[in-house]
Protein backbone atom coordinates (compact mmCIF):
# COMPACT_ATOMS: atom_id res chain seq x y z
CA UNK A 1 0.00 0.00 0.00
CA UNK A 2 1.12 3.45 -1.38
CA UNK A 3 1.70 6.08 1.43
CA UNK A 4 0.05 9.27 0.32
CA UNK A 5 0.97 12.43 2.42
CA UNK A 6 0.55 15.08 -0.67
CA UNK A 7 -2.70 15.92 0.66
CA UNK A 8 -4.98 17.20 3.66
CA UNK A 9 -7.55 14.18 4.35
CA UNK A 10 -9.29 16.36 7.31
CA UNK A 11 -11.54 14.66 9.87
CA UNK A 12 -12.67 11.19 9.41
CA UNK A 13 -15.18 9.56 11.75
CA UNK A 14 -15.30 5.51 11.80
CA UNK A 15 -18.99 3.80 12.55
CA UNK A 16 -18.80 0.59 12.71
CA UNK A 17 -20.36 -2.79 14.98
CA UNK A 18 -18.12 -4.66 16.88
CA UNK A 19 -16.80 -7.74 14.33
CA UNK A 20 -16.93 -4.81 11.39
CA UNK A 21 -13.05 -3.90 10.84
CA UNK A 22 -13.31 -0.89 12.43
CA UNK A 23 -9.75 -1.17 13.60
CA UNK A 24 -7.87 -2.57 11.05
CA UNK A 25 -9.31 0.35 8.57
CA UNK A 26 -8.66 2.81 10.97
CA UNK A 27 -4.77 1.46 11.21
CA UNK A 28 -4.95 1.19 7.66
CA UNK A 29 -5.88 4.87 6.66
CA UNK A 30 -3.58 6.10 9.20
CA UNK A 31 -0.90 4.67 7.17
CA UNK A 32 -2.17 5.79 3.77
CA UNK A 33 -2.42 9.23 4.89
CA UNK A 34 0.20 9.25 7.76
CA UNK A 35 -2.55 10.86 10.12
CA UNK A 36 -3.37 9.60 13.31
CA UNK A 37 -5.49 7.84 14.63
CA UNK A 38 -7.11 9.03 17.92
CA UNK A 39 -9.27 6.58 20.38
CA UNK A 40 -11.17 8.15 23.10
CA UNK A 41 -10.98 5.02 24.94
CA UNK A 42 -7.12 4.95 24.89
CA UNK A 43 -6.90 8.82 26.04
CA UNK A 44 -9.12 7.67 28.81
CA UNK A 45 -7.34 4.55 29.51
CA UNK A 46 -4.17 6.78 30.09
CA UNK A 47 -5.88 9.26 32.33
CA UNK A 48 -6.78 6.69 34.53
CA UNK A 49 -3.34 4.64 34.93
CA UNK A 50 -1.71 8.31 35.58
CA UNK A 51 -4.55 8.28 38.14
CA UNK A 52 -5.28 12.01 36.90
CA UNK A 53 -8.27 13.80 38.56
CA UNK A 54 -10.02 12.85 35.15
CA UNK A 55 -9.18 9.23 35.37
CA UNK A 56 -10.17 8.94 39.09
CA UNK A 57 -13.87 9.89 37.73
CA UNK A 58 -14.41 8.09 34.45
CA UNK A 59 -12.50 4.84 36.49
CA UNK A 60 -15.69 3.29 38.20
CA UNK A 61 -17.79 4.22 34.74
CA UNK A 62 -15.48 2.61 32.16
CA UNK A 63 -15.25 -0.29 34.31
CA UNK A 64 -19.16 -1.04 33.90
CA UNK A 65 -18.84 -0.60 30.44
CA UNK A 66 -20.96 2.57 30.57
CA UNK A 67 -20.67 5.81 28.21
CA UNK A 68 -18.24 8.76 30.40
CA UNK A 69 -20.76 11.72 30.34
CA UNK A 70 -19.78 13.68 27.71
CA UNK A 71 -18.53 17.05 28.96
CA UNK A 72 -15.84 14.96 30.82
CA UNK A 73 -14.98 14.84 27.37
CA UNK A 74 -14.39 17.43 25.56
CA UNK A 75 -11.58 18.74 26.94
CA UNK A 76 -9.23 15.98 26.30
CA UNK A 77 -10.51 15.44 22.20
CA UNK A 78 -10.02 19.21 22.27
CA UNK A 79 -6.54 18.91 23.39
CA UNK A 80 -5.77 16.05 21.48
CA UNK A 81 -7.20 17.73 17.84
CA UNK A 82 -4.94 20.66 18.48
CA UNK A 83 -1.56 19.11 18.57
CA UNK A 84 0.04 19.54 14.83
CA UNK A 85 0.05 15.97 14.29
CA UNK A 86 -3.91 16.69 13.39
CA UNK A 87 -3.05 19.67 10.65
CA UNK A 88 -3.28 17.07 7.66
CA UNK A 89 -6.05 15.09 9.00
CA UNK A 90 -7.39 12.62 11.65
CA UNK A 91 -8.75 9.67 12.44
CA UNK A 92 -11.76 9.25 15.34
CA UNK A 93 -12.41 5.79 16.52
CA UNK A 94 -14.84 5.59 19.30
CA UNK A 95 -15.95 9.38 19.16
CA UNK A 96 -18.82 10.53 18.60
CA UNK A 97 -20.51 8.05 20.47
CA UNK A 98 -23.62 10.15 21.48
CA UNK A 99 -25.75 13.13 18.58
CA UNK A 100 -24.34 15.96 21.42
CA UNK A 101 -20.88 14.57 20.77
CA UNK A 102 -21.26 15.06 17.31
CA UNK A 103 -22.90 18.47 17.46
CA UNK A 104 -19.75 19.78 19.93
CA UNK A 105 -17.52 17.96 17.07
CA UNK A 106 -18.89 19.89 14.35
CA UNK A 107 -18.71 23.21 16.23
CA UNK A 108 -15.00 22.74 17.15
CA UNK A 109 -14.28 22.20 13.72
CA UNK A 110 -16.13 25.13 12.18
CA UNK A 111 -14.75 27.36 15.35
CA UNK A 112 -11.09 26.86 15.47
CA UNK A 113 -9.70 24.23 13.77
CA UNK A 114 -9.61 25.12 9.96
CA UNK A 115 -9.05 28.84 9.63
CA UNK A 116 -11.58 30.53 7.17
CA UNK A 117 -13.57 27.61 6.61
CA UNK A 118 -17.20 28.17 5.36
CA UNK A 119 -19.92 27.17 7.67
CA UNK A 120 -20.12 22.99 7.45
CA UNK A 121 -16.89 22.96 4.61
CA UNK A 122 -14.68 21.13 7.34
CA UNK A 123 -17.64 19.09 8.64
CA UNK A 124 -15.86 15.38 9.36
CA UNK A 125 -16.28 12.75 6.29
CA UNK A 126 -18.14 9.72 8.41
CA UNK A 127 -17.09 6.40 7.17
CA UNK A 128 -20.01 3.86 8.29
CA UNK A 129 -19.01 0.32 7.66
CA UNK A 130 -21.66 -1.90 6.60
CA UNK A 131 -21.87 -5.84 7.52
CA UNK A 132 -25.10 -7.15 7.69
CA UNK A 133 -25.76 -8.68 11.34
CA UNK A 134 -25.40 -12.96 10.67
CA UNK A 135 -22.25 -12.22 9.17
CA UNK A 136 -20.98 -10.71 12.54
CA UNK A 137 -22.51 -13.38 13.73
CA UNK A 138 -20.69 -15.58 12.56
CA UNK A 139 -16.93 -13.18 12.59
CA UNK A 140 -17.44 -13.35 15.89
CA UNK A 141 -18.43 -16.31 17.14
CA UNK A 142 -16.28 -18.03 15.09
CA UNK A 143 -13.26 -16.66 16.69
CA UNK A 144 -10.23 -18.56 18.81
CA UNK A 145 -7.59 -17.28 20.31
CA UNK A 146 -4.26 -20.04 20.81
CA UNK A 147 -4.05 -20.14 24.76
CA UNK A 148 -0.68 -19.69 24.63
CA UNK A 149 0.33 -17.66 21.44
CA UNK A 150 -2.74 -15.47 21.67
CA UNK A 151 -2.82 -16.07 17.08
CA UNK A 152 -6.50 -15.63 16.60
CA UNK A 153 -8.51 -17.78 14.33
CA UNK A 154 -11.83 -18.19 12.90
CA UNK A 155 -14.13 -21.58 12.73
CA UNK A 156 -15.85 -20.53 9.80
CA UNK A 157 -13.39 -18.21 7.93
CA UNK A 158 -10.27 -18.96 8.72
CA UNK A 159 -10.11 -22.33 10.62
CA UNK A 160 -7.18 -23.97 11.76
CA UNK A 161 -5.47 -27.03 9.88
CA UNK A 162 -6.43 -28.90 12.85
CA UNK A 163 -9.54 -28.81 14.47
CA UNK A 164 -9.46 -26.85 18.18
CA UNK A 165 -5.28 -26.44 17.74
CA UNK A 166 -2.83 -23.50 16.66
CA UNK A 167 -0.84 -24.04 13.75
CA UNK A 168 2.09 -22.30 15.30
CA UNK A 169 2.20 -23.92 18.55
CA UNK A 170 -0.35 -27.13 18.56
CA UNK A 171 -2.06 -25.46 21.77
CA UNK A 172 -5.53 -25.50 22.22
CA UNK A 173 -7.77 -22.99 21.17
CA UNK A 174 -10.22 -21.41 23.41
CA UNK A 175 -13.46 -18.80 23.41
CA UNK A 176 -12.70 -15.62 25.05
CA UNK A 177 -15.40 -14.68 27.43
CA UNK A 178 -16.53 -11.50 25.14
CA UNK A 179 -16.36 -13.79 22.19
CA UNK A 180 -19.15 -15.85 23.70
CA UNK A 181 -22.33 -15.40 21.86
CA UNK A 182 -24.76 -14.30 24.92
CA UNK A 183 -21.98 -11.78 25.33
CA UNK A 184 -21.49 -11.20 21.18
CA UNK A 185 -25.76 -10.28 20.82
CA UNK A 186 -25.31 -8.10 24.14
CA UNK A 187 -22.26 -6.01 22.83
CA UNK A 188 -24.38 -5.97 19.23
CA UNK A 189 -27.24 -4.67 21.06
CA UNK A 190 -25.52 -2.01 23.20
CA UNK A 191 -23.89 -0.67 19.89
CA UNK A 192 -27.11 -0.34 18.01
CA UNK A 193 -28.35 1.45 20.84
CA UNK A 194 -25.70 3.84 21.90
CA UNK A 195 -25.08 4.94 17.97
CA UNK A 196 -27.81 4.80 16.09
CA UNK A 197 -28.44 8.70 17.42
CA UNK A 198 -25.00 9.20 15.86
CA UNK A 199 -26.04 7.34 12.35
CA UNK A 200 -29.04 9.53 12.37
CA UNK A 201 -27.28 12.79 13.33
CA UNK A 202 -25.07 12.44 10.36
CA UNK A 203 -27.77 11.11 8.22
CA UNK A 204 -28.84 13.25 5.40
CA UNK A 205 -25.71 14.87 5.28
CA UNK A 206 -23.49 14.40 2.27
CA UNK A 207 -20.56 13.10 4.28
CA UNK A 208 -21.83 9.87 5.48
CA UNK A 209 -20.98 7.38 3.02
CA UNK A 210 -21.63 3.83 3.85
CA UNK A 211 -18.64 1.10 2.66
CA UNK A 212 -19.78 -2.75 2.00
CA UNK A 213 -17.76 -4.14 5.33
CA UNK A 214 -17.87 -7.67 3.86
CA UNK A 215 -15.29 -7.34 1.16
CA UNK A 216 -12.46 -8.84 1.34
CA UNK A 217 -9.40 -6.42 3.73
CA UNK A 218 -8.01 -4.67 0.46
CA UNK A 219 -11.29 -4.00 -1.32
CA UNK A 220 -13.10 -2.48 1.49
CA UNK A 221 -10.15 -0.41 2.15
CA UNK A 222 -9.76 0.41 -1.54
CA UNK A 223 -13.71 1.62 -1.34
CA UNK A 224 -12.93 3.45 1.52
CA UNK A 225 -9.38 5.51 0.07
CA UNK A 226 -11.73 6.20 -2.74
CA UNK A 227 -14.58 7.81 -0.76
CA UNK A 228 -11.83 10.01 1.23
CA UNK A 229 -10.05 11.34 -1.96
CA UNK A 230 -13.78 12.41 -3.58
CA UNK A 231 -14.78 14.10 -0.09
CA UNK A 232 -11.74 15.77 1.15
CA UNK A 233 -11.74 19.41 0.26
CA UNK A 234 -8.08 19.81 1.68
CA UNK A 235 -9.40 21.75 4.85
P1 LIG B 1 -13.36 1.82 23.70
O1 LIG B 1 -11.91 1.50 23.87
O2 LIG B 1 -13.63 2.72 22.52
O3 LIG B 1 -14.24 0.58 23.70
O4 LIG B 1 -13.80 2.69 24.99
C1 LIG B 1 -13.66 2.18 26.29
C2 LIG B 1 -14.56 2.92 27.26
O5 LIG B 1 -14.22 4.31 27.29
C3 LIG B 1 -16.03 2.92 26.88
O6 LIG B 1 -16.68 1.76 27.34
C4 LIG B 1 -16.53 4.17 27.60
O7 LIG B 1 -16.65 3.95 28.99
C5 LIG B 1 -15.37 5.12 27.42
N1 LIG B 1 -15.51 5.90 26.17
C6 LIG B 1 -14.68 5.87 25.08
N2 LIG B 1 -15.09 6.72 24.13
C7 LIG B 1 -16.22 7.32 24.62
C8 LIG B 1 -17.12 8.28 24.11
N3 LIG B 1 -16.97 8.82 22.88
N4 LIG B 1 -18.18 8.65 24.90
C9 LIG B 1 -18.35 8.15 26.13
N5 LIG B 1 -17.54 7.22 26.67
C10 LIG B 1 -16.48 6.80 25.93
Amino acid sequence: MAEDTSRSIGPIVLLGPPGAGKGTQAKRIAERYAVPQISTGDLLREHVRNATGLGVLVKDIMARGELVPDDLLYDIVADRLREPDCKRGFILDGFPRTAPQAGWLDAFLENEFFDNSEPGKCGPIVIRLDVDYNELLLRLTGRRTCSLCGHIYNVHLQPPRVDELCDVDGSKLIIRDDDREEVIRERLFAYERQTQPVAKYYEGSARLVTVDGTLPLEGVSEQIFREIEAHSTGC
